[in-house]
């Protein structure tokens, strides 16, 4: 028996793709030092376990354990989308069964309890084969959620062929939902591949999630009333635990964590002045976009500062890195939430992916929206529409002219001090519910007695 064994034991199993593992690790250390009678196996694939656990830290009761990608030795990939996640989701469910089994065996105790991402619906069975709570997080808000939990009723209603020339008819009889637009549900429910395995896993997550013990979400109370009513009707315990970035913050910045300088090129800049880009680690927009963007910025000398991979930077007009050194500044990461926070940044050009919309919102920064697939285009649906926080580029691509009118509108106009003013509202609730007796920090501590096997 190893010395990790302790009085529970508990499975954490994320998605391990984009920004999902890094913030469930954040709430996981939060509960790790509440709850030092817990050992939390984590299991990840091995791209995701080097990136979050860079250095071994054996006294910690998180015990990290890789499991497999699902890549065949030998494979190649093609290129096509998603192909890294098709594999990791064909092998999925027997490899983390294959890992927990390990775990059990080597901390020679049996998992009491698995704390799930929302979206590998597959461990509800697993789970269930063991006889333990099932838990799962829903990484990003009430909005998505719900219209995965609607599908059935949303596909019924709209016909499951092709919405192409109809993204502008307005859905109204999804509950929460008064006004949304066909394009602006999330991808997989009405548009895209409705039978690609990415496709199938939001489906089947809607079907089984009212199985589970509790869904924590990734959201506060104050941010999504109408969604939470519908989703409480739905689940046995819906907790809204976010912002997770703000309650459970991930480690401490290491001393390069600002290499690029951003923070000292903000501090010569005027109060909300800046515009931030940036658009989360995995999207980036097509290169007839990201030269429309540099040019709305220089056109109408706007001071930016953007996180573009390298690899992107041919996109950018001829010319334009030189012409623009004083004015703006391109990096391939910036510390986005230290970034968020400094006074000089006016509006945040994003693609209104979960985590960018409440860092944004946390730091009171109005958003112009330019959403590509997932849950953008719902997250920005409801920054226009509902909390009035923002804006979406016209027609939803970057122009030069319906970018720069954007800019305009956001940074010099009225309509820029009501967007701010909106924001600061949903700040003051967000810090509100992280604080120590928020709402978010209540729903935390029910959520780890649900962890811990109190209550149930
Ligand atoms: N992020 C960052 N620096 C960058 C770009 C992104 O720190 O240059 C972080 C950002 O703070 C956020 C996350 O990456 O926490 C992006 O999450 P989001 O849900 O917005 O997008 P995703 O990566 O899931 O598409």
């Amino acid at each position: 028996m190893s010395n990790f064994s302790k009085d529970r034991h508990v499975a954490v199993l994320p998605f391990p793709f984009s920004t999902h593992a890094a913030p469930i690790l954040s709430i996981i250390r939060r509960f790790a030092s509440a709850a030092p009678d817990v050992t939390f196996s984590f299991f990840s694939i091995p791209q995701s376990i080097q990136t979050l656990f860079p250095s071994e830290n054996p006294d910690s009761n998180i015990k990290p354990y890789v499991v497999s990608d699902g890549v065949p030795e030998g494979y190649v990939f093609s290129g096509k989308h998603h192909e890294d996640i098709n594999l990791f989701l064909a092998a999925g469910k027997e490899s983390l069964k294959a890992g927990m089994k390990a775990a059990e065996a080597e901390i020679g105790r049996r998992i009491d309890c698995v704390v799930a991402d929302a979206f590998l619906w597959f461990t509800q069975e697993l789970a269930e084969e063991m006889g333990v709570p099932w838990i799962t997080l829903w990484v990003s808000g009430a909005c998505s959620l719900s219209a995965h939990c609607y599908t059935d009723l949303i596909r019924e209603t709209v016909g499951m062929h092709d919405i192409a020339g109809r993204e502008n008819e307005i859905v109204k009889f999804v509950p929460g939902f008064s006004e949304v637009r066909l394009g602006d549900l999330p991808s997989g429910v009405v548009y895209g591949n409705l039978e690609s395995p990415f496709s199938m896993m939001l489906y089947n997550m809607g079907q089984v999630l009212h199985k589970a013990t509790a869904v924590a979400i990734n959201s506060f109370e104050e941010l999504e009333p109408e969604h939470n009513k519908v989703l409480e009707s739905k689940f046995k315990k819906l907790l809204n635990c976010g912002p997770f970035n703000s309650i459970s913050p991930p480690p401490p910045p290491s001393s390069n964590l600002d290499k690029y300088g951003c923070i000292p090129w903000l501090d010569q800049h005027k109060t909300r002045s800046v515009a931030y880009i940036g658009f989360g680690s995995v999207a980036t927009p097509p290169p007839v976009e990201i030269a429309a963007l540099a040019e709305a910025l220089e056109a109408s000398g706007t001071p930016f500062l953007w996180s573009l991979r390298d690899n992107f930077k041919k996109h950018l007009p001829e010319g334009f890195l030189k012409r623009t050194s004083e004015l703006g500044k391109i990096m391939a990461w910036a510390p986005q939430v230290q970034v968020l926070a400094h006074s000089s940044i006016g509006v945040f050009i994003n693609h209104c992916g979960w985590n960018s919309v409440l860092e944004s919102i946390v730091a009171g920064v109005p958003i112009i929206g330019r959403p590509f697939f997932g849950d953008h285009q719902v997250d920005t649906w409801m920054v226009e529409n509902v909390w009035k926080i923002g804006v979406r580029v016209e027609g939803g691509v970057f122009t030069k002219s319906g970018t720069m009118s954007a800019l305009e509108l956001v940074l010099s106009q009225e309509k820029g001090k009501e967007l701010r003013e909106q924001t600061g509202k949903y700040k003051e609730f967000a810090l509100k519910a992280v604080g120590p007796k928020g709402r978010s920090t209540q729903n935390l501590n029910t959520l780890l007695e649900l962890v811990r096997g109190y209550n149930i």
